[in-house]
């Protein structure tokens, strides 16, 4: 697919006028952070950072209203009620623009959840097929960054459709699918013909900035060796406060909560990201709870990326964007954790050389 140029002030343009046909999600400043925000005609989008939340915003929105109900009293007979319930299935069309590879490539590990075989969530798949992402190559990398160990790269374009690569004076577009090749017949897109070896100079010199990636080949099994090794989790969690910013900013945290929210005889259920880094994730309504200390809670965090979702689904369900230790604010680092129990020798190891 050829590639394509827009200059800087042509790209706020562009988003005026996709923002014409469909929900636009760009990065802007809100007070001191970058976040995905709705796009506003003649607002300059953020395009030189990584949005403080994930894209997934765009597809998983943090509340969404899955159905209203309405409860209607028979006059002739009190004790009969009858319910009508009107789903609101989202129909809206998205462009998500400004999104990092790493968090773009995070929306693959919800596709193997919520749009597979056995699950098929309508509300997801709905806006998943609506939903387009421009996706921006990075070029500030980060000492949290580590998107390389996890098989991926500052210009990765997997689960993105359209790639903006920036160059002087604007950025260079490539078209990663079908529906972002039909994006960049806008108007605003020129010949890129004289940028494309700076394109090129930008993805590689950006790669290049990344120290050698780290193996996590079979950190799984080296993670359920100390599943037991309560010491190991409680010195890791020691100085977590479960706040929950890791699992609220990850791009590849997709558990929810449903909550009724209802006035008199009328409501709306409602779908809201959880964290399963608070006690109240898995307290159970006998009072016991499965995890009951942040040691517990941390494991299962750590080992759903590295361990689980790997045995179920072949991959580490982390893209390496390192907005959990950027934003935690105890430094809790889940690469020091995984490669802590990567190092480990059993005991019984320890001491095998001198039997
Ligand atoms: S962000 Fe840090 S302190 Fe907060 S729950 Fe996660 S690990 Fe704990
Ligand atoms: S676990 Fe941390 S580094 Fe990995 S995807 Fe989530 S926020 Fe990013």
């Amino acid at each position: 697919m050829e590639a394509k140029f827009i200059s800087q002030d042509d790209t706020t343009l562009w988003l005026d006028e996709l923002a014409e046909r469909h929900v636009v999600l760009a990065p802007m400043w809100d007070n001191t952070v970058v976040t995905f925000r709705p796009h506003v005609k003649g607002r300059t989008p953020v395009l030189d950072r990584m949005p403080v939340l994930p894209p997934k915003e765009g597809v998983f929105p943090q509340n969404e209203v899955l159905l209203k109900y309405k409860h209607d009293k028979d006059p002739e007979n009190l004790d009969r009620t009858r319910v009508q319930v009107k789903e609101t299935l989202p129909q809206e069309t998205a462009v998500v623009v400004g999104a990092r590879p790493c968090g773009t490539r995070g929306m693959l590990v919800f596709d193997r959840v919520y749009n597979c075989e056995k699950i098929r969530d309508p509300y997801y798949v709905s806006r998943r097929e609506n939903t387009l992402f421009v996706t921006v190559a990075c070029t500030r990398i980060e000492s949290t960054c580590f998107c390389h160990d996890v098989g991926s790269h500052p210009a990765d374009t997997e689960g993105s459709d359209v790639l903006l690569v920036p160059v002087k004076g604007g950025y260079v577009a490539e078209a990663v699918t079908a529906r972002g090749e039909e994006l960049l017949k806008a108007s605003f897109f020129k010949s890129a013909a004289e940028k494309a070896q700076e394109a090129e100079g930008v993805k590689q010199a950006n790669r290049a900035k990344l120290p050698e990636p780290h193996d996590y080949v079979g950190c799984g099994e080296k993670l359920m060796a100390r599943f037991d090794d309560m010491e190991f989790w409680t010195e890791q969690s020691a100085k977590c406060i479960s706040c929950g910013a890791c699992t609220y900013l990850c791009p590849t945290c997709y558990c929810f909560n449903i909550t009724d929210d209802s006035v008199g005889l009328s409501g709306k259920r409602l779908r809201t990201w959880d964290n399963c880094m608070s006690f109240q994730f898995t307290l159970e309504g006998s009072g016991h709870n499965p995890r009951p200390t942040k040691a517990h809670r941390l494991r299962n965090r750590v080992n759903h990326k590295f361990a689980y979702y790997p045995e179920l689904h072949g991959v580490i369900a982390c893209c390496g964007c390192g907005r959990c230790i950027k934003s935690c604010p105890a430094s809790v680092d889940i690469r020091a954790i995984v490669k802590a129990a990567q190092n480990h020798t059993p005991k019984q190891e320890e001491g095998s050389d001198e039997r």
